[in-house]
């Protein structure tokens, strides 16, 4: 073989030098693996569900993990994992986490949102790395470490990732749970998402608020901007509006006296305004229209009675009498399949939340007041069934900027939040009670 000419010598040492910068970028620790997954854009309206499915399955892969993606809307997929217990005949376990995320502004960044730049305090700055994008990462090296340390759980725990969480879920977690192979797991106890916590204890949530879009639309006799009349569509909408706003107000002050938290209380919050007659430069001045419509979003939590609001809404807020309806737009359940109100209960009476509470204390932390959500998550289809299901993401001392320009989560915290999932997977998965 001829010698190598020196040219040909330092290309081969410049290749050989740039192959180890790039092995050092890549290398595989439990926080390039988030990055990686951080880094495939999952954003609305065009979320990509191929690439993040691979990606998982090559991690659910490497740490022998049964998998089956599912699909129960076209180009929906759900991706389940599966590490059987050695008891399978025993109810489950189930983590879940959605693939999908909100959308992001790049220019209102300082770092790409898909980027999962790390900076030099530790932040990785990415959309969805505090939802949910952590929890899902977090869920397989919690699983990782117990394997790599020879746990064996006495229960099948089940790892499923869903898609269209953020728009709603109708067409991902709706189906998934009206599914045989949803009813196959045979799940006794489910924890989806939560929300990051500025403190030092962990937030946990067991139910969400119900989401009603409710419409109300007036009529009433057309007539001339100058004329004084009763039962005019504005006028009637406007009183309408005066009365929900008051219904609004006495909510409200419950939470401005500290009673109740936001989210324990009924908001209803003016959304749209639609009436007058268009012209050439804006509206027609001198007439007063024959229709005229608003729309509220209401959310409702599990407590409210969803028959006294609508009799409230039928009597008061759009009562026939002054020549208005209303259509109310339920945007998922409010009562589970056994028409109890859509909660899991946090107390000794459930005793999932008994043995999740002790794996937060045995991680050395510590879980705040239980709280209700003030939106929503694919959590309410499963409390639907009556399965008991929390939702908890392991963020303390965390900023809450979950769809917020900038959303991060810091290395710390993430590694931390592993360790956190190890103790409570074991302790669910080991659990050798009665649970239903
Ligand atoms: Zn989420």
């Amino acid at each position: 073989m001829a010698a190598l000419t020196l040219p040909v010598l330092f290309i081969c040492l410049a290749t050989l030098f740039s192959l180890s910068l790039q092995s050092q970028e890549q290398e595989d620790t439990p926080i390039t693996r988030f990055q990686q997954y951080l880094k495939i854009n999952t954003a609305h309206p065009n979320p990509n569900y191929t690439t993040p499915i691979s990606f998982l399955l090559s991690q659910a892969n490497s740490i022998g993990l049964q998998s089956q993606i599912l699909e129960f809307a076209p180009s929906k997929p759900v991706l389940l994992l599966t590490w059987p217990g050695s008891n399978p005949s025993l109810p489950s376990i189930l983590f879940n986490s959605h693939l999908d995320s909100v959308p992001a502004e790049p220019s209102k960044w300082v770092n790409p949102p898909f980027s999962a730049t790390r900076t030099s305090d530790g932040k990785i700055f990415a959309r969805g790395a505090q939802d949910d994008k952590c929890i899902g990462m977090q869920y397989l090296e919690a699983i990782r470490n117990l394997k790599a340390k020879n746990v064996n759980l006495l229960r099948t725990v089940h790892i499923s990732y869903v898609p269209d969480e953020e728009i709603g879920g109708f067409e991902g977690c709706a189906l998934f749970v009206k599914s045989k192979e949803f009813k196959d797991l045979n799940l006794g106890f489910v924890l989806d998402e939560g929300q990051a916590s500025t403190g030092d204890e962990f937030r946990v949530f067991y139910a969400d608020r119900t989401p009603w879009g409710l419409i109300i639309k007036s009529t009433g006799a057309p007539g001339h901007g100058s004329k004084m009349y009763d039962n005019g569509a504005m006028e009637n909408l406007m009183k309408s509006v005066e009365v929900i706003g008051r219904f609004r107000e006495s909510q409200f002050d419950i939470v401005k006296a500290g009673e109740a938290a936001n989210s324990e209380v009924i908001s209803a919050n003016p959304v749209y305004l639609k009436a007058g007659i268009p012209s050439s430069d804006g509206f027609v001045m001198n007439m007063q229209p024959s229709e005229a419509e608003a729309g509220f979003d209401l959310r409702l939590p599990p407590t409210a009675d969803p028959d006294l609001i609508r009799k409230r809404i039928a009597e008061e807020w759009a009562p026939a009498r002054r020549n208005m309806t209303f259509q109310i737009i339920e945007k998922g359940p409010i009562r589970d399949l056994m028409g109890h109100p859509l909660m899991t209960l946090t107390n000794a009476s459930n005793p999932w939340w008994t043995v999740f509470n002790q794996a937060i204390e045995a991680a050395g932390g510590k879980l705040a007041k239980p709280e209700i959500l003030a939106s929503t998550t694919d959590a309410r289809y499963i409390r639907q069934l009556g399965i008991p299901a929390l939702g908890f993401s392991p963020m303390t001392n965390t900023p809450i900027l979950l769809h917020d320009h900038n959303e991060f989560l810091k290395d710390t915290v993430y590694l931390r939040g592993i360790e956190v999932y190890e103790y409570v997977i074991s302790s669910l998965a080991s659990f050798d009670g009665e649970s239903h």
